[in-house]
């Protein structure tokens, strides 16, 4: 007799590539969840390159016309390949670096190039980076990469000015820069182009209707919780799902409840009220008493959702792509479990397929060198020095330092990998496997996965479970 089973990892494995994978920090039974919550900007919405340019050359322009700035920084060319998530803006410096997960810094990036190796280790050799200091920041948003290139531009640009008198701080540099770039997200400039030609700042992705409907047919409840407002919410979700599935007539339709202009991550510890958001974009100042389907409301807070839905935190599972503002603290705040969108890992992932041989030899070099370490420990405890020993040391040493170079280049070409620094993890991958239950590259890769998957971690293990 044929027993129907649910089909099992290796099964899984074959089928669903690589790059389109779901990965899995802590076990998700996802027979368990009831509710599932989506971001939409870089979670469910994932933009294109042309976003981030627009971006910098209107945040530029401001710069120019508001701030009083030189024209010459018009001329600045932003380059979207060159900075990564989880970067620190160093503004007392101006510079900006990779940090591990022990909050050692790692490269450094002043102006045009590499910061110089003595002023590096006069700076940041032995200290522990502490990011309450209001000198640094970790960028950790997609929206906020263009700053990260601008601002190391302006600081080369400003470095080569003789005149002292008129130069900007780097400091003053950075909140001017920042200042602008805020401004530009809430005064509607931004989005009014964008809008204005979706298809040219959003990709559209095919299988994303099929991939929400699928949720549904399983008897999830689909929710939007969106820090974008409602006029913008309801233009980029009717780009992405109108006529997407014959079983839903309007992009509402797939949604439960629907909240723009949410303000996380303060909506999950304030008490902001609950308004209808009218056809319009303005919000009625009627107090909501409860969430109905095909509304849109604006605000909004975690206590009265829960209240009105009766959701525990353990079923429900938020999809969102903001480290800090959807993952940490949705994790911390409430006991949401966590999806995270990493649109740069399928990049990443088709990287580390491409270049695999190269960090198995890194894995294996790294192992042999750990032997040889283990043999010289045993041979110096009598005071023997073994230069044999030793110079094989040096020379895998050496290798590994330049294997590491070279993989790094494949993915980006100044900062390597976005989860890793060296041997160790970065801090934006370390806070992605404390925070993030599940990560994956979009939201469709879903659709790959039965809704009532257990996703399960590969066992973790110590350093002293690795080798025997
Ligand atoms: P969500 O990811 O769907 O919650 O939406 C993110 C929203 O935050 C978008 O509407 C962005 O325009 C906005 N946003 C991103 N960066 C900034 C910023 O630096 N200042 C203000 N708003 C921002
Ligand atoms: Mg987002």
């Amino acid at each position: 007799m044929v027993t129907k089973t649910e089909p099992t990892t290796e099964f899984v494995q074959e089928l669903i590539p690589y790059s389109r994978r779901v990965f899995c920090n802590r076990n998700l039974r996802m027979d368990t969840i009831r509710y599932i919550g989506f971001d939409m900007d870089y979670s469910l919405a994932l933009y294109k390159p042309a976003m981030e340019h627009l971006q910098a050359e209107l945040v530029l322009n401001s710069m120019v016309d508001v701030l009083g700035y030189p024209r010459s920084i018009l001329a600045l060319k932003y380059d979207p390949q060159f900075a990564i998530r989880g970067l620190v803006v160093d503004t007392e410096h101006g510079n900006i670096f990779k940090m591990n997960a022990h909050r050692f810094v790692g490269m450094v990036w002043h102006g045009e190039g590499p910061l110089d190796k003595e002023i590096r280790r006069d700076i940041y050799t032995n200290r522990k980076i502490d990011l309450s200091d209001p000198g640094l920041m970790m960028v950790d948003t997609q929206f906020s990469l263009p700053e990260m290139h601008l601002y190391c531009q302006l600081v080369g640009l400003f470095d080569k000015q003789a005149d002292n008198e008129s130069k900007p701080t780097y400091d003053r540099l950075w909140r001017d820069l920042r200042g602008a770039m805020d401004v530009l997200h809430s005064d509607d400039s931004l989005k009014t182009i964008v809008r204005g030609n979706i298809p040219e700042y959003i990709y559209k992705d095919p299988d994303l209707p099929e991939t929400l409907h699928r949720f549904r047919s399983a008897g999830k409840k689909l929710f939007l919780l969106t820090n974008s407002e409602p006029e913008y919410t309801r233009a980029v979700m009717t780009y992405l799902l109108d006529q997407g599935h014959p079983g839903y007539a309007k992009w509402e339709d797939y949604f439960d409840f629907i909240i723009a202009s949410a303000r996380k991550p303060g909506f999950f510890v304030g008490d902001t009220p609950f308004l209808h958001s009218n056809e319009d974009g303005s919000s009625q100042s009627i107090p909501v008493t409860q969430l109905r389907r095909g509304q849109i409301y604006t605000g909004g807070n975690l206590q009265e959702l829960k209240q009105w839905t009766g959701m525990r935190g353990d079923e429900v599972l938020y999809v969102g792509d903001h480290l800090y503002g959807d993952i940490l603290r949705s994790k911390r705040d409430t006991s949401w479990r966590t999806a995270m969108v990493v649109q740069e890992l399928e990049r990443e992932l088709l990287g580390m397929q491409e270049h695999g041989s190269d960090l198995t030899e890194l894995d294996r070099l790294e192992s042999r060198l750990f032997q040889i370490n283990l043999e010289r420990a045993a041979h110096a405890i009598d005071g023997n020095r073994d230069r044999r020993l030793q110079g094989e040391a040096r020379q895998l040493n050496q290798e590994v330092l330049r294997l590491e170079k070279q993989i790094c280049v494949h993915f980006n070409h100044t900062w390597g990998m976005m989860v890793r620094d060296r041997a160790e993890l970065s801090a934006f991958g370390a806070q992605m496997q404390d925070y993030a239950c599940i990560y994956t590259s979009r939201v469709s890769n879903f659709r790959l996965y039965s809704p009532v998957w257990y996703f399960r971690s590969p066992r973790q293990r110590m350093p002293h479970e690795q080798l025997r």
